[in-house]
């Protein structure tokens, strides 16, 4: 039905001489069947499947590396010992390290091999505020209470990435096979805040195609538009006077009556946007104490649609809503840039070629404990006790941008844009968690996120083989990008020349947290798990 329904509204769209991709702004993919890519010649094959046996073999150095960037739970911008870590890992294999990549202190490339083609690897590293959790134990408990803990699950992608990336470059230099790995980080992917400059910076310049992961709860591969959105994260300082708030109120000018003003304002404007648009904001700023007026208020705001336009849009209400708060309070306004994303539009020759070694790979083997953790969670929050997923999800693609009803975002999409790309969901997770909550740590240092990992990385590695040793894929995928995705819509950043990464950012809140958390970070040469040196018993349900 949705198939005929959008046939007919491009039949009318063409009548009408407009694309309804340009309409929308997001790229034209039009529903259409998709498949898996067939095999590769046996020796591709062979090499991949030795690849994931290799894979197999390690283990235990993914285990630790999951568990150790689980234990430095670092919020964005200040990746130090998650980004010192990784780095060594990958020096010590061979890599070129470039660090502080396009001036942010915690990013950083690093490189192997040589000529074409060049394949970049990324995933996220950055954690959730007040998140910290006990891992394996299946109800709120804080390792520190108050403190940052990977309550996304971000602490997996990049030990995924190398694993998957150290087994290609032994079969690279056995094969002696040309091409280069690109490894890089997602700093700050909570905050949105560095893919938009890595792209300025040059890291996907001479790249052929980008190779994602993120943590999910299965395994799967989507490609097109139409889901989730993209979004632009902007503060606003209002600026007034202050003045003693009982004796002589008349002489201040409220910032913070600013700020009350403009998040009324926008709640009463939400009702009259579109139903896929999202926005969300915090108070970052209120003022110092009810008897001095505020002379300084600031909030920051989420606002997020479906397409390039419709963000834009959202932005010049909340700056229109800003300006106007300001003149009701005889204030003044000046806004920055945060964070940026794209909305996200995946690569169809990569999806479908990924999905074919998904289906390869399978799910992991969950055992009793890993199954009696995710269910006595599951309960916890008063979700379906369906356990952990035993069947993969379908490949999906060529979503009608139409049905999209709004949904997160990452700034992959900017990546997304510049360059054919896919983003690997891998099974590290549990059905049924929040989100960007305690919740989804406890399973992140576990079993369930070791096995999903290894799983993840043999089909990781798999899919970097096939870019490596079949070019005429890699050149369907860019048939794909030019002729199809940005046939109609180029990317334009949302950041301008001037705008510079928000570095600054939480660190305050590591200076606050790090002493303690310190005394927790994962000792590899000590105990076997993390599990075993917090003293845990997998799994501790209630
Ligand atoms: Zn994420």
């Amino acid at each position: 039905m949705t198939i005929n329904r959008t046939i007919l509204t491009v039949a009318i769209a063409s009548l009408l001489g407009v694309g309804i991709a340009a309409q929308r702004g997001r790229g034209g993919a039009p529903p259409a069947p998709t498949a898996p890519t067939p095999p590769g010649p046996p020796h591709v094959e062979q090499l991949k499947r030795e690849a994931a046996a290799d894979i197999e073999t390690m283990r235990v150095m993914t285990q630790q590396m999951v568990d150790q960037v689980f234990s430095y739970g670092e919020l964005g911008f200040q990746e130090l010992e998650t980004s010192r870590y990784l780095t060594d890992i990958l020096q010590k294999n061979g890599f070129r390290i470039e660090r502080a990549y396009a001036g942010i202190p915690t990013a950083w490339v690093a490189t192997w091999g040589s000529g074409k083609p060049v394949i970049a690897i990324g995933s996220d590293i950055d954690c959730i505020p007040q998140a910290s959790q006990k891992p394996g134990v299946a109800y709120h408990d804080p390792i520190i209470e108050g403190a940052p803990g990977h309550g996304e699950g971000h602490n997996s992608g990049v030990p995924l990435n190398i694993t998957a990336a150290l087994a290609v470059k032994k079969i690279m230099e056995r094969e002696r096979l040309p091409g280069t790995l690109k490894i890089w980080p997602g700093v700050a992917e909570e905050l949105v805040g560095t893919k938009a400059y890595f792209i300025r910076a040059g890291l996907f310049r001479d790249v052929d195609v980008s190779l994602f992961a993120h943590v999910a709860n299965n395994l799967g591969a989507s490609w097109g538009g139409g889901f989730g959105t993209g979004l632009v994260s902007v503060e606003y300082a209002f600026k007034g006077e202050s003045a003693h708030a009982a004796s002589q109120p008349w002489r201040g000018r409220s910032a913070l009556d600013a700020v009350e003003l403009m998040d009324v304002a926008w709640n009463f404007r939400r009702e009259h946007l579109r139903l896929q648009h999202r926005s969300h904001s915090v108070i970052v700023n209120g003022g110092d104490q009810p008897n001095v007026v505020p002379q300084n208020a600031g909030v920051w705001y989420y606002f997020r649609e479906t397409d390039y336009a419709h963000i834009k849009e959202l932005r010049e209400i909340g700056d229109t809503i800003a300006k106007a708060a300001a003149m009701m309070t005889n204030t003044e306004v000046s806004s920055r840039l945060l964070g940026s994303a794209w909305p996200q539009h995946m690569n169809k020759t990569l999806a479908e070629t990924m999905y074919a070694n998904i289906q390869t790979i399978g799910l992991p083997t969950w055992d009793d404990a890993d199954q009696t953790l995710a269910k006595g969670l599951q309960k916890e929050l008063k979700q379906p006790q369906s356990g952990l997923a035993t069947r993969i999800d379908p490949l999906r693609g060529g979503i009608d941008p139409e049905q999209n009803m709004g949904g997160p975002s990452d700034d992959i999409g900017d990546v997304s844009w510049n360059l054919p790309t896919v983003t690997l969901r891998y099974p590290a997770n549990i059905p049924g968690t929040p989100g960007h909550n305690w919740a989804n740590a406890i399973a992140m240092a576990t079993p369930i996120a070791h096995k999903g990992v290894t799983a993840g990385a043999k089909v990781q590695a798999m899919t970097i083989i096939d870019m490596l040793m079949r070019p005429e894929l890699v050149q369907q995928a860019w048939d794909y990008f030019r002729n199809v995705q940005t046939k109609d819509q180029k990317y334009e950043p949302f950041i301008t020349a001037s705008d510079q990464p928000a570095v600054w950012m939480n660190e305050k809140t590591l200076q606050q947290y790090r002493p303690d958390m310190k005394k927790y970070y994962y000792d590899p040469t000590k105990y076997k798990t993390y599990l075993d040196q917090l003293g845990i018993k997998y799994p501790t349900v209630r």
